[in-house]
């Protein structure tokens, strides 16, 4: 048995992407070329503590892979249990996954 083997049993046998429940994916649409955007989240080491009351947030910077260098600023709210509650974008726009294209 390789050594991916014994970790891949050591998760339970679950395959990795299957057992990526701590990632939340972020669809955006740059708002000034149009590119579409996508990073992840990572739930348990991504999330900073909000500064008052319970809850998390994550700020992301996203910008294309294209010539476009305009800023995608993401801000995501989270309640004490890791839901998100609330999305803030600025120069773009939430998109769906469906509707995010790698081209
Ligand atoms: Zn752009």
């Amino acid at each position: 048995m390789g050594l991916w083997d014994r970790v891949r049993q050591a998760l339970g046998g679950r395959r990795p992407e299957a057992g990526d429940v701590s990632a939340y994916w972020v669809y955006v649409r740059c708002g000034k070329c149009g590119e579409t955007i996508r990073t992840r989240v990572d739930l348990r080491n991504d999330l900073s503590p909000q500064e008052e009351g319970e809850g998390y947030f994550t700020h992301k910077t996203l910008i294309g892979r294209k010539r476009c260098f305009n800023p995608v600023e993401v801000y995501l709210y989270f309640d004490a249990n890791r839901q998100l509650i609330e999305r803030v974008i600025e120069g773009g726009s939430f998109i769906e996954a469906a509707d995010y294209h790698e081209d």
